[in-house]
Formats: structure tokens, sequence, C-alpha cells
């Protein structure tokens, strides 16, 4: 196992790199017009869940003003996702925005990109540096080894940061294909010592998005190449955030409140587990102390997981059982599982 130690880059409130835990981040699914209370309830409800950094597209500089406005108002570590204007970097850099992903070789006339980099050298606010090998720079797009060729465009940003001796950079080199996006990282990460954001890019939808994320992500994470994580997917943010939290528990990186063990169900079931858990996804997320929970649909494995868990609830007949720490708690009816459950949860 590589003993890789990326250089700690402050992004607001958190450090990414330098060994600091695995940040999880998503990004904003729509278009940022206006601040109101549903923004704010859902910030805060990513935020409650796990999220810890939350990035937003800002396509101009109206844009760029509703996002200044809203930095201010939450306790989120919010990012701005630029791309060629550098003018709206700059109009960012206003604000308590923690960090600008843009890429200074995209943004035209070198003095532009100067500009940029002097205001956040100043400001002391980190750039992320997003290589995407669907967009890589002309000269490199016929390159046959694309993850050199994405390392070597991460390259040419690199020599325009350093021109001014900044080192406040985080680099992602993103691709759809999983070996392509390892490969990439791996490369850049024997050479560099830059935080590293992950991901694989346009993943796809839940099932096939989570996957290909978790095996690039494992590969690159057992090596110990990554600061910070992005699950990628054609579906909610909520799920984004979920599933790089379950990807940094599984791989032992991370210790998040609640670990849920739930069976899949099978013909002898009494109980609905899944409609179980999306009821009580919320209040499992943003648990925060450590436990163990078991939702089991049946008296055949149920009793046995359930009583090895912190709290566990398992059919049985026309009622469900829960269990605390081994012991048999209370038999409610079904229809007052989930009043039960909740109120054994707020009691852990
Ligand atoms: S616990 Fe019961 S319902 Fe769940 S998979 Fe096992 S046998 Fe089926």
């Amino acid at each position: 196992m590589s003993s890789r130690l990326s250089l700690p880059v402050r992004v607001g409130t958190l450090t990414i790199g330098g060994g600091n835990s695995i940040a999880v981040q998503t990004m904003w699914k729509e278009p940022l017009t206006a601040i109101d209370s549903t923004v704010i309830n859902k910030i805060s409800y990513l935020s409650d869940i796990g999220c810890e950094l939350l990035r937003f597209a800002v396509p101009d500089l109206d844009s760029a003003q509703v996002l200044g406005e809203l930095a201010g108002r939450v306790k989120m570590v919010l990012v701005a996702d630029i791309h060629f204007d550098y003018r709206i970097a700059l109009r960012c850099m206003d604000f308590p925005i923690a960090k600008i992903r843009i890429n200074p070789g995209n943004i035209g006339a070198a003095w532009k990109a100067e500009e940029v980099i002097k205001k956040a050298k100043a400001g002391e606010i980190p750039l992320r540096i997003g290589v995407n090998a669907g967009s890589l720079p002309r000269a490199l797009s016929k390159d046959k080894n694309i993850a050199e060729a994405m390392v070597k465009a991460a390259e040419i940003e690199l020599e325009i940061l350093e021109k001014y001796g900044f080192n406040r950079v985080i680099f992602s080199l993103k691709s759809s294909d999983i070996d392509i996006t390892v490969a990439a990282n791996i490369l850049f990460s024997e050479k560099y010592n830059y935080p590293l954001h992950l991901g694989v890019t346009e993943a796809g939808p839940l099932v096939q998005g989570v996957v290909k994320n978790t095996l690039a992500a494992s590969s690159l994470l057992k090596k110990r190449v990554g600061d910070t994580i992005r699950i990628s997917l054609s579906d909610s943010m909520e799920n984004e955030i979920i599933a790089g939290k379950a990807i940094l528990q599984s791989l032992g990186l991370r210790k998040f409140g609640v670990e849920v063990i739930s069976c899949p169900t099978c013909g002898r079931t009494v109980f609905d587990v899944k409609a179980f858990l999306d009821d009580v996804k919320y209040i499992i997320h943003k648990f925060d102390k450590k436990a163990t929970i078991a939702v089991m649909g049946c008296p055949v494995n149920g009793p046995g997981e359930a009583r090895q868990a912190d709290l566990g609830i398992t059919g049985s007949g026309n009622s469900v059982v829960i269990f605390k720490k081994g012991k048999i708690l209370r038999r409610v009816s079904l229809e007052q599982a989930l009043k039960a459950f909740k109120e054994e949860v707020d009691k852990i």
C-alpha cells in the first residue's frame, strides 16, 4: 500500500488532503436563480445527511451574484464551477465561496488566467483543476494513451499555476471509463502530491453509477490515492452523498453514524423492509452516534441479526419485534412499527 500523503489545502472550514478525512461532496442539480426557503432547507438537509462540500455550476455573472449571497447565508462549504469566463471567477472571489473549479488553460488569453490566479492567491482561495477525458485539449485528444494525455492536460494547467507560485490547488482526473480514471489518478499521484478529487464522470444511473464509482474509488483509495469524493450519478444529490459515505465506510476509511444491516427479503418476509428503510432513511443518515441497526423481514435470520445490532427490528407473524443490544424490547403491530422504532432510535 502506498503511503502517499498529499498537500493539505484549506477549503473554507475543511482541509482537503494532508491525511485529513476524505470529504464527501455533491453538485447542485438545477440552475440556481434565487435563494428561497426551499434552497436553504435542501442545503440544510444535505448537510444533515453528511454532505461536506456542495458545488454549483456558475454559468454567468447573475448566477455568481446569487451563489455569492447564498455563501453568506449557509454554513455549508460552497464551490463555484466555472468554465471559460474569467470574469465569473473574479466575481465569485468577492464572496465567501470556498473554492473555484476552473481550468486556467481554457479561459483564453494568458492575462485572464493571470488575473484569476493573482486574485485567488491574494484571497487564499483554492482552485480545483478538473481534467475530463471527454474534453482534452485538441493537441492531446488524439493521444492513444488517454490516461497519459489526461496527466499531460493537468500538467499544462499546473505550469500556468506554478508560474505564479500558486499551489493551493486540488486536481481531478475523470473519465467515464473505470480503468482510465484509475490509471490517470495513479499516474498523477506518482508525480505530484496535490490532493485529488475522485470520481468517475458520467457514470450513469443509480446502480450502474454506484458500481463504477465504487470500483474506481476502491482501487484508488486502497492505495491511499484520493482526498475528496463525488459520486456522479444521474440521480439525486442525496443518493450521491449516501453512496460516497457508504464507499468510505465500507473501505474502513471513515466511520459515519449508522451501519445498516438489512435483509434482501424473500417469500418469507412479513415486513416491508424496503418501505421501512425508505421511511427511516433520513433518521439513519443524519444520526451521528455510532450504532448498528438491523432491519429484517422475518424470524428466520431476523432475530439473530437484530439481536447483535445496537437496535434491531424484525418481522414476526403479524407484528414486529424490536431488539436492543440482544434483548427483546417490545413487540408491536406492523402499523406501529415505524413509530416504535423512531422512539427507540432517539434513546440510543
Ligand atoms: S431474514 Fe427472512 S425475509 Fe429476510 S431474506 Fe432472510 S429468510 Fe427472507
